[in-house]
């Protein structure tokens, strides 16, 4: 999980990392209120999940609480990259002498974890890395010593950083080392961590990103989570434990398995091409244990996307018989009622075949067609979807 600036800086906060004062807020009326509060003059910057916001004009000095308000006015809608500005920060404008970067992160490639450092911060780390190799270090860190203060110092020298700088930039970056372990992040960086005119080394910018496999010993971070960029109908499979993806297509898919449906998705989006170009309009793994509940949410959450014109139910039948499946899909359809209102290719094979074939024919559920191969459904969803 991504995480805006203002949380990034929750977390530094917590961890002692030097930043800026500041608040976050979605008016800007407040934003003039926070302003006189600070008392100081403060920068406006927008809250989205994208770099750049300096240059698109997300980032702006205040020298009063009116000036505040007039930027905040216009920051809050600001499109940057595609993200609509919906909260703005309120921080303390610091004094800047130089700016430089740091960023811990997890390198999969070397099955390591990984300083960066340089003293060329504030643009973007891409050029640095392609412009001035040698003044970017790639520092490894070992994950059983971590980072102490010493080897801080080390990181930062080895990024050119000057040397009357050298021991407050160590305290910084060993205390975003903390953050970068104690969060389970896989990415902590800092782009400025500036030097002020009195040589204080302060983290300005930050991007936090947590590692959702730890999000069971963090019940903190819960408050992270995005409920407004969160599509609602993820958000209701999420409700109902629904292994689910929203995609772009016009074709539903059901299946049992990830790796069932993710191949259910090649095939529909292969038959797709005969039938005006129609697409898999989701992932949805409904796991072995394919009950008439799990089945009826499943479906409920396909239905109610609004750009589905027909649903593919796959399912094998593994120690959940193709009858079971099959007896689930009826109620399911039963519990729906007037709410499932678009066609359904169900294609079923494996254990108990025969029984769960026969009870879906005796059914004879109109919106129902019962498909003998993943390719003939496949085929028929999509021309189903195409019409
Ligand atoms: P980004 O463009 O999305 O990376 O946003 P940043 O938070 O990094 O801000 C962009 C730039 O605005 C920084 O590189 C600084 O030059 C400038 N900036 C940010 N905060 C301050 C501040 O407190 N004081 C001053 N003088 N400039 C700042
Ligand atoms: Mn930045």
């Amino acid at each position: 999980m991504d995480l805006f600036e203002y949380q990034a800086k929750e977390l530094f906060v917590k961890h002692g990392v030097p930043s800026s004062e500041g608040r976050v807020t979605d008016t800007a009326e407040d934003a003039r209120a926070i302003a006189a509060e600070i008392g100081k003059p403060v920068m406006i910057k927008s809250q989205v999940k994208a770099g750049g916001r300096g240059k698109a004009g997300g980032v702006k000095y205040a020298a009063t609480p009116d000036d505040a308000l007039t930027h905040a006015n216009n920051i809050l809608g600001l499109d940057i990259k595609g993200h609509i500005t919906k909260k703005v920060l309120v921080a303390e404008a610091k004094d800047i002498a130089e700016e430089y970067y740091i960023s811990f992160l997890l390198d999969r490639t070397n099955r390591t974890y990984l300083a960066m450092c340089s003293v060329e911060g504030g643009m973007e780390i891409e050029e640095v890395a392609a412009t001035k190799p040698d003044r970017l270090a790639k520092v490894p860190v070992d994950a059983v010593k971590g980072v102490d203060l010493a080897f801080a110092r080390s990181i930062a020298e080895q990024g050119h950083l000057p040397a009357e700088v050298l021991d407050a930039a160590a305290v910084t970056i060993q205390k975003l080392w903390e953050v970068f372990v104690a969060e389970d992040a896989t990415l902590v960086e800092v782009n400025p961590l500036v030097r002020t005119p009195q040589d204080e080394i302060l983290a300005l910018d930050g991007k936090v990103t947590l590692d959702e496999n730890a999000e069971f010993r963090h019940a903190d971070h819960a408050e992270f989570a995005d409920k407004d960029a969160t599509d609602p109908l993820e958000l209701k499979a999420k409700e109902n434990d629904l292994n689910y993806v929203k995609l772009d297509g016009a074709v539903g898919i059901i299946g049992n398995g990830a790796g069932l449906v993710m191949s259910t998705l090649d095939v529909v989006a292969y038959a797709g091409e005969k039938h005006s170009g129609v697409k898999p309009a989701n992932f949805l793994d409904i796991g072995g244990g394919a009950s008439a509940e799990v089945m009826a949410n499943g479906l409920d959450v396909i239905l109610n996307d609004s750009q589905v014109k027909s649903v593919f139910v796959n399912v094998f039948g593994g120690i959940t018989a193709c009858d079971a499946v099959a007896n689930g899909i009826v109620k399911a359809l039963e519990i729906l009622g007037d709410e499932a209102n678009k066609p359904l290719v169900v294609r079923l094979d494996g254990n108990r075949v025969e029984e769960g074939r026969k009870i879906l024919a005796e059914a004879a559920h109109p919106l129902v067609t019962l498909a003998q191969t993943m390719d003939e459904g496949a085929d028929k969803a999509a021309e189903l979807a195409a019409r």
